[in-house]
């Protein structure tokens, strides 16, 4: 008898089955072999899931003797630097996460965890193709950048990946019912927008606790110019004191902490004590606890370091906020794109436009978001 099958008969099969070691069943790997994705592409995805890539800490772990040094900034060159966390791929990834309104974008994240915040169950949907587009066009931009000595640049990596998506469709390998849910991303890969009933999804601004005021905050980055922008509300909903201004030479990180700096300088200024500042999904807010010293993020240390300083005052906490529920930072940060200076807004000199965002977002209107 054998115990490994139904009927008691011997196979190779069932034997094969009962020593080999299975690993777990991972729907990422079901999910690149698809038609829409070019088996170059496929491949070039699974390797990189393998960490089978020939960047410098691989080479130098196979015993290779190399100074490293990656080509988009002063870091030392590994996967992750590469495909995710470098400043190429996050303001890459950044575009497309807005682009598709996720707010997934998490740099921290390894590389299979924050892919599987892509990917989706669809089979060949775009949402699964972007992203394996974005690190092929990344990688190929790093190559480019080492063998023919051309700055790495994300505008050419975003201009691929839409590239690629247009080529794709005029091929016939993409269609409309790819874009489900997602049509209105067409318009920027230069396609036809598909009509189907849009997925409505509702969201409002909202009051802080009694007591309390509440700083949003947001960071834009625009072609070569980046911005932040604050606002501070009471716990009616009232508008208290707006900033905006400039970013210069920071990456999405960085952004956002000096964002956060000159927002609480802001509430440190009009003596706010009860705090509630409310940041985009994709921040992350573990380096913001006292506990912690920060360890992790050396190019942030000393700015994380005056931020806590600057919070000593205050009783305050961290929340996320949800896509589209902070309307009146995002337009600050865009407008601190187009300043030279830092600038603070009272209500007599809010911008006209901002004074509808605040007005809407005072009566809790909700957005809907198609
Ligand atoms: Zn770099």
């Amino acid at each position: 008898m054998f115990n490994a099958s139904k009927d008691g008969k011997f196979s190779l099969k069932n034997a094969w089955n009962v020593f080999r070691i299975k690993g777990d069943y991972q729907n990422i790997f079901n999910i690149i072999w698809h038609k829409n994705i070019p088996t170059t592409i496929s491949i070039f995805v699974w390797r990189a899931l393998h960490k089978f890539l020939p960047t410098d800490d691989n080479m130098i772990y196979k015993g290779l003797s190399l100074a490293s040094k990656c080509q988009c900034c002063v870091h030392t060159e590994n996967i992750h630097h590469v495909l995710i966390s470098g400043p190429v791929a996050v303001r890459t990834w950044a575009y497309f996460d807005d682009l598709f309104r996720l707010n997934c974008f998490n740099y921290h994240l390894p590389l299979k965890v924050f892919l599987n915040c892509w990917l989706i169950k669809v089979k060949g949907h775009i949402r699964n193709v972007i992203p394996c587009l974005i690190l092929w066009f990344l990688w190929l931009e790093r190559n480019n950048s080492i063998f023919n000595n051309v700055k790495m640049n994300h505008l050419n990596v975003i201009q691929n990946v839409k590239d690629k998506v247009a080529a794709l469709w005029a091929v016939n390998l993409l269609y409309n019912k790819d874009f489900e849910n997602y049509s209105q991303v067409c318009e920027h890969f230069g396609i036809p927008m598909a009509i189907s009933i849009p997925l409505m999804r509702s969201y409002k601004w909202i009051k802080p606790p009694y007591n309390f005021y509440k700083l949003n905050i947001d960071v834009s980055f625009k072609s070569n110019v980046s911005g932040f922008g604050g606002v501070i509300r009471d716990s009616n909903g009232c508008f208290v004191a707006a900033c905006a201004g400039p970013l210069f030479n920071v990456d999405y990180q960085k952004a956002i902490c000096m964002a956060i700096l000159f927002g609480c300088q802001l509430c440190n200024s009009i003596n706010i004590v009860n705090l509630v500042i409310e940041v985009s999904d994709s921040v992350n807010l573990s380096m913001f606890s006292m506990e912690e010293d920060g360890c992790c993020n050396a190019n942030c240390f000393y700015l994380i370091r005056e931020i806590k300083q600057c919070m000593l005052g205050l009783n305050y906490s961290f929340m996320h906020s949800m896509n589209g529920r902070n309307d009146c930072a995002i337009w600050l940060a865009s407008l601190g794109c187009d300043l030279t200076e830092n600038k603070d807004f009272v209500w007599a000199n809010c911008p006209k436009q901002l004074k509808g965002y605040l007005i809407l977002e005072e009566r809790e209107v909700p957005y809907v978001l198609y």
